[in-house]
């Protein structure tokens, strides 16, 4: 069963002017497809074969690189065009404003160790929001392409929200400028799907 570039859940002009056409192009439809194919390439013929991707991160053998690298690839990638959307002004509402405000005291207060954990990524990664049974909250951040599904990495939580600070998600936009990229993060958020996966994670 090999894995699938799944379709961008909206245009590839959707998210302008936070994230831009060429961007998203190139990252879908180049980076990720890339990070596919390769881990089809790399689990054909073994038992991963037949997981799901993510029986396949919990159950990975961290020193398999091809299938670490491109695995985590496949998987974040997924989760990150779907907890975007065209900006709509939302904020998160219900269960997942409540944990937000217990977890680390106010949406602002999460908003800043959230921006702090991409900012201080050195080098390529994600920042992640995660969700632990129970459903308390957590920030972190991993490199390259790790996620905290895999064994020992991160906080373990469920990722919820992640972001990309990989350049080849900002640069040919932001240049340099990452902060401006994860401040405008914020105006895409699909903060629906972010609760949907808070409730199935919890
Ligand atoms: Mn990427």
């Amino acid at each position: 069963m090999a894995f699938k570039l799944p379709e961008l859940p909206y245009p590839v002009q959707a998210l302008e002017p936070y994230i831009d056409q060429r961007t998203m192009e190139i990252h879908h439809g180049k980076h990720h497809a890339a990070y596919t194919n390769n881990l089809n390439a790399a689990i054909q013929g073994t038992p991963m074969d037949s997981m799901s991707i993510e029986e396949l991160l919990k159950n990975l053998d961290m020193n398999n690189m091809a299938v670490r690298n491109n695995g985590g690839g496949y998987y974040n990638h997924c989760l990150f065009w779907e907890i975007m959307a065209p900006p709509t002004g939302s904020k998160p509402e219900g269960a997942l404003a409540n944990a937000i405000q217990e977890s680390f005291g106010s949406f602002d207060a999460f908003k800043e160790k959230f921006t702090q954990a991409a900012m201080t990524r050195f080098g390529s990664g994600w920042a992640w929001l995660c969700v632990h049974p129970g459903g308390k909250l957590e920030i972190c951040s991993t490199s390259n392409q790790d996620n905290t599904l895999m064994p020992g990495i991160g906080c373990g939580g469920t990722p919820v929200l992640g972001i990309d600070v990989w350049e080849h998600a900002y640069y040919l936009h932001y240049q340099n400028r990452r902060a401006d990229y994860i401040n405008n993060f914020f105006d895409v958020i699909n903060w629906s799907e972010v609760a949907r996966r808070y409730e199935a994670g919890k």
